[in-house]
C-alpha cells in the first residue's frame, strides 16, 4: 500500500482538484502537489518533454519531475472522455505513456482509465482501481468516492455562481472591478496558472477591469450556445470555449474579448478562429488573440496588453461605433 500521493498542479487539476483531493484523502492518502509553475518546472518540462507537445503538457512533464523524491506514487489517470458522447484532447489519453518513455527516475504511476463517453459507470471503476493503492476496504473506496463526487459537485456551483475557489486562484482575491468588462477564453490550466499567461488576469484587475471566464458561465448556458452550431463540438473543452464565445457574442456584454491559445494546440487553432469570426459576424467587440508557448515574454504581452486596454478605454469613453476591425 502506499502513503503519499503526488499530484501534478497542471492541466486537469484546475478541473477536478476538489474531487481528486477528497477522494485520495478519504481513502488515507497524504497528498503532495506540485510547486507552483516556476522557471525550473518550466526548463524541466522542456527538457523532458518531446518538441512537438503544446506549453501545457511541456509544463506537466516539469511537474511530474517537481514531484519526484516527495510522493510514493503520482497520480496521472489515463483521461478519455469526461462527458457522454464527447472526447477530451487525446493528449490526455497519452499522458501516462508519454510521462514513463520521457521522464527517468518515476515512482509507480497510477494511471487509472476515466471514460465516460458511453456512461458514468466507468467512473466507479476508476475510483476502485485508485483507492486499491491506499485501502483494501471496499467500502471506505466507495464512501471516499461519493464524499469526492459531492465536493465535485458544491465546486462546480460554487464556479458556476461567479466565484472561483482561493485554491484555483492561488489565494488572490478578485477584486470587484466595475470598470471595462473583459471575458478571457482559453483553456482552463491557462487561464488559472500565472506563469503560463505571464500573469494576465492579475493585470486586467489592476486596470480595473471585471473578467469574465467560460468557467463562470452556468453550464446548461454555455451547452445551449454550443448546440447551435450546425455541428457538434464533441471535444467537451472545446465545445466549453465555443460555448462561451458564443454566449458573449449573444449578449454583447463585453467590452472586449481576449483568446488565450497554446500554440501547437489543435483544438485552439480552429475554436479561436471560429470565436473570433462568430464575433466579428455578430458583434463589433473587439478580440485579442494571444498565443503562450514556451518562449513567450512578458514585456511582449505587455505592450500588446496595454494597447488593447487602451483602445478599449478609448471605445468606450469616445465612440463604441468605430470598427473593431479596421
Ligand atoms: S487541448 Fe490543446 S492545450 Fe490542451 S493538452 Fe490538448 S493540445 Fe495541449
Amino acid at each position: 500500500m502506499f502513503k503519499k500521493i503526488g499530484i501534478p498542479r497542471a492541466l486537469l487539476y484546475y478541473d477536478y482538484y476538489p474531487l481528486w483531493h477528497t477522494f485520495f484523502e478519504n481513502v488515507g492518502a497524504e497528498i503532495v502537489l506540485s510547486d507552483r509553475t516556476n522557471n525550473k518546472i518550466l526548463n524541466d518540462g522542456v527538457k523532458y518533454c518531446i518538441n512537438e507537445a503544446c506549453l501545457p503538457v511541456k509544463l506537466f512533464h516539469g511537474h511530474i519531475v517537481n514531484l519526484i523524491g516527495k510522493a510514493d506514487c503520482l497520480f496521472v489517470p489515463r483521461m478519455k472522455s469526461v462527458a457522454r458522447n464527447e472526447y477530451i484532447c487525446p493528449k490526455f489519453t497519452g499522458l501516462p505513456d508519454m510521462i514513463r518513455s520521457s521522464v527517468p527516475n518515476l515512482p509507480p504511476i497510477i494511471d487509472c482509465e476515466v471514460n465516460l463517453r458511453k456512461s458514468n459507470a466507468q467512473l466507479k471503476e476508476a475510483f476502485f482501481e485508485a483507492g486499491s493503492f491506499f485501502t483494501e476496504d471496499k467500502a471506505r473506496i466507495w464512501t471516499a468516492a461519493q464524499i469526492a463526487m459531492e465536493a465535485n459537485d458544491r465546486y462546480r456551483k460554487q464556479v458556476e455562481g461567479g466565484r472561483l475557489p482561493a485554491q484555483i486562484l492561488e489565494n488572490r482575491q478578485v477584486p470587484d472591478n466595475d470598470g471595462l468588462r473583459i471575458a478571457v477564453i482559453g483553456h482552463i490550466y491557462n487561464l488559472y496558472d500565472d506563469y503560463i499567461n505571464r500573469g494576465l488576469l492579475g493585470k486586467l484587475y489592476e486596470n480595473g477591469a471585471r473578467v469574465f471566464t467560460p468557467e463562470l458561465i452556468q453550464g446548461g448556458i454555455v451547452d445551449g450556445n454550443a448546440a447551435k452550431l450546425d455541428k457538434k463540438v464533441f471535444w467537451s473543452f472545446a465545445r466549453r470555449l465555443m460555448g462561451a464565445a458564443m454566449h458573449f457574442a449573444e449578449q454583447k456584454n463585453v467590452d472586449g474579448v481576449i483568446y488565450l491559445m497554446s500554440f501547437g494546440c489543435g483544438i485552439d487553432s480552429f475554436i479561436a478562429e471560429l470565436c473570433e469570426r462568430r464575433l466579428r459576424r455578430q458583434t463589433d467587440i473587439p478580440f485579442y488573440l494571444i498565443v503562450l508557448d514556451e518562449h513567450s515574454g512578458e514585456a511582449g504581452i505587455n505592450t500588446r496588453l496595454e494597447a488593447f486596454i487602451d483602445m478599449l478605454k478609448w471605445r468606450k469613453r469616445n465612440d463604441s461605433d468605430l470598427s473593431a476591425h479596421g
